[in-house]
């Protein structure tokens, strides 16, 4: 049976509270999960998040009507908000063993996948390069009143070292290489999920064993590239 069949259960009132009406609608939310239901997604922690999370309130308002169309979309800065069926995805290889319980999330950018991963994880710590979408992304997240996000203004390439292990990591950015300091920060059978390359990109899920890491290609996609220091 459909999840969409199931009653909506909010997570807390805030939630319930900026569910939007009309194009931002639980309904056209709805449609949004038929949508990721038809492309293979399957998690139904997944499909959740993405029912109850009002995507929209991560938008300017003059884009706010676009907001359930499965599609990146410019949140200024020269970035965007990753699509839907990306963020399902990525979201769902990081969860397939269940019970995540510290996250870290590379490129905060509008705070989006940050709200998604945290109705799944215990705890998520998220970085940002450039300041002013770290403190747009901490506002949205006060407004859903998600606790257990932490944000820091730093290089993600470097992970956040201080705050490891992780048991998994998620970046939306897009280095050329795999940055290897990722897998010190990961616990054993720590999962982790990027883009790597920059003109032609592949998604990769790595996970972490006793002696290295196994690779999986999980296809053709295209984020934005990662990119050096921090931005005030
Ligand atoms: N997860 C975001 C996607 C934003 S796009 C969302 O749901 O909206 C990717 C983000 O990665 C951009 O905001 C970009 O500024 C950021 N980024 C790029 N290189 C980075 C780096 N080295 N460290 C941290 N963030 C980085």
């Amino acid at each position: 049976m459909s999840i969409l069949q199931d009653p909506v259960h909010y997570p807390n009132p805030a939630y319930e509270a900026n569910q939007g009406v009309g194009m931002t609608s639980q309904r056209t939310r709805n449609r949004l999960v038929e949508r990721l239901i038809f492309l293979g997604i399957t998690d139904p922690d997944v499909l959740n998040a993405v029912r109850v999370t009002p995507r929209h309130l991560f938008l300017d308002e003059a884009m706010a009507s676009r907001a359930y169309e499965d599609t990146a979309l410019p949140i200024g800065y020269s970035q965007t908000i990753s699509q839907p069926w990306v963020v399902a995805k990525m979201t769902s290889w990081l969860n397939a063993k269940g019970s995540l319980n510290r996250v870290l999330d590379i490129g905060t950018g509008s705070g989006y996948q940050a709200a998604i991963l945290a109705l799944l994880a215990q705890q998520v710590y998220t970085i940002e390069r450039i300041e002013p979408l770290l403190i747009r992304a901490e506002q949205v997240l006060k407004k859903l009143e998600l606790e257990n996000v932490m944000f820091s203004l730093a290089d993600g390439y470097w992970g956040l070292p201080s705050y490891a292990p992780f048991d998994g990591i998620l970046s939306a950015a897009s280095p050329e290489r795999v940055p290897e300091e990722l897998f010190d920060q990961l616990v054993e059978n720590g999962r982790l999920v990027m883009p790597i390359g920059s003109e032609e990109q592949l998604l990769y899920g790595y996970v972490k064993t006793s002696t290295g890491y196994t690779e999986e290609c999980l296809g053709e996609v295209m984020f934005v590239p990662m990119l050096k220091g921090i931005e005030s």
